[in-house]
Parts: structure tokens; sequence; C-alpha cells
């Protein structure tokens, strides 16, 4: 079989070797990353450290007196599930990117900065690689089929994938029909950034970074700290011109941000004809042979 070359390709892949070698969610990257390298290049991935270097979240380095690479990470991030996204990115760098450069720092800005002008292509790829490497869509249908999509509901698969929140509800996005969207805005309530699921995005209720959070949105969460994560009916003319929404938000101490979570059940009767899955792979179950990996 030969080696795939795209980000969701690899995601695919090595998702499947890892559940087929015997293994549940969520994915231990580290383990993954150090013996399926090992198995399969010259140049493995010889070490998975942490740095502890405060700004940087990531990197990957070329060792040239090992003929190896190292993956590094700060192990001192307080949010739950970002160390095992890292460490993914990472690894995707190494799969997709290693010829370009002998060393790649990331930070969390640049790799949650999805819709940001200045992002750039390869860190959209470790993206777009880790979630599908960690939260592989077959599987996330299965846990939320049926059930309204709630933070709640996207908490309990960030802890069965662990990742972020925010990683884990961004990949909901991507492959909802739902119409919803995400929006990070910051403590003065200027909107950072918004991501749109495909219906959404059509339905045009994306928000261009700078903008305000609506004045009675702010509000309604001055005056009700309590219950904001709860969701709540929010009428049209607010957050869409026309829809209705169904709102809930969490705020994040540590960067003090609000990120919420907006969905839009009633905005239209558009038929959304499901996409083509452009990626189909064949059964690796001899690929995973040998690799010892303990249950
Ligand atoms: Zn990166």
């Amino acid at each position: 079989m030969t080696d795939p070359t795209t980000p969701v390709a690899w995601g695919i892949r090595l998702s499947k070797l890892w559940l087929q070698a015997g293994q549940s969610f969520p994915v231990d990257v580290k383990t993954l990353a150090l013996d399926f390298t090992k198995q399969k290049f010259e140049d493995p991935i010889g070490v998975v450290v942490n740095h502890g270097i405060d700004g940087i979240d990531g990197m990957l380095s070329k060792r040239k007196k090992h003929k190896d690479w190292c993956i590094s990470f700060d192990e001192n991030v307080a949010i739950p599930g970002r160390i095992n996204f890292t460490i993914a990115h990472e690894f995707g760098h190494y799969l997709l990117h290693r010829t370009l450069r002998d060393d790649f720092k990331c930070s969390q800005a640049e790799m949650m900065d999805y819709d940001s002008l200045e992002s750039k292509r390869i860190e959209s790829q470790a993206n777009v690689f880790a979630s599908y490497l960690l939260m592989p869509r077959t599987d996330f249908e299965q846990q939320i089929t049926g059930q309204e999509v709630t933070f709640d509901l996207l908490g309990n698969c960030a802890e069965r994938y662990k990742t972020s929140l925010t990683a884990t509800a961004l990949k909901w996005l991507e492959f909802t029909h739902e119409a919803a969207m995400l929006v990070v805005a910051d403590s003065d309530d200027f909107i950072c950034w918004t991501f749109c699921s495909q219906l959404a995005k059509r339905l045009g209720c994306y928000k261009a970074p700078g903008e305000m959070i609506p004045p009675s949105v702010v509000e309604y969460l001055q005056t009700n700290t309590a219950d904001r994560r709860i969701p709540r009916r929010v009428a049209p003319g607010i957050w869409h011109a026309t829809a209705e929404t169904i709102e809930s938000v969490v705020v994040s101490d540590q960067y003090e941000q609000k990120i919420f979570l907006l969905r839009f059940p009633y905005a239209s009767n558009v038929v959304y004809e499901e996409e083509e899955e452009k990626d189909a792979f064949a059964v690796l179950s001899e690929k995973s042979k040998g690799l010892n990996w303990k249950k």
C-alpha cells in the first residue's frame, strides 16, 4: 500500500491502524508516533518529551546526530486535551512536511486559527491530520447520534478523544449537516474568529473578526453568569437576520475568551446534499501487525 499524501488520508489510515491493533480511544499519539515511524521510516521520531517553554505548545525538530526527529511539547498547558492534540499536530508535520524544514515551532494560536488570513497552509494541514487521527468521523457520529449537540455532549466527546473542547467542536462543525457555528470573542466582546458548518456558511451566519457580540447577548451574559452554558433561544435579528438561534456559551478563564456555540435549527428548509466521502481506504489489518501496543 502506498503512503497517503494528504492530511486527511494519513489521519484516517493511522486512526484505523490504532483501532485495528485492538486499541481504544483516546489514541495515544505518543506511542503511535514512536512505534509507527520506527517501523516505517529511516528517520523516525526518536523521542516525545516535554520542553516547558512558555508560548510554544509544540515543536518538531530534526536531530542530526541521532538521524531522527524529536517532538516536544509544553506540559504546563492547563486546557485538557490540548497536549494530545499538540503531539498529533507535530506528528502531522513529521508525516507531511519534514522534507520542507528541519524544525517547526507551533503555538495554539496558530493551530486553532482556522479563519485567519495569516494562517499557513501547513499549520492547517497539521490540524486536519490531528483531527482525523484523534476524532474519526464515524465514531464521532455514533457518539452524538439522535442527541442535541451541546457543550456538554461535545465535552463528553472531548474526554473520549482527549482533545480540547474547541478542537472537538470544530471537528463536529466540519461534518455536521446542521447549521451551526462557533464564535470566539475576547474579554472586550470583540469577535476573534468564527467557524461555520457548511450549511451555516450558506445561510450567511458568518461573523467577521472585529465585529462586536450583539449588545443584548452581552447584557444577558452579564446578568446570568451561572447558566450561560445552558442552551437558550435567541430571537431572530440578533445573531442572524431571520433565524432564531440556540445559543450557549463557555467562558475560558485562562484566555478570558467567550466561546459561543450557535445553532440555527429553524433556519431554512434548504436541501443539503451530502458530499461524497473523498477518502476510502482498504483494510489495514496487516499493517497493524507487529506493533507492540498494550491494551
Ligand atoms: Zn504547527
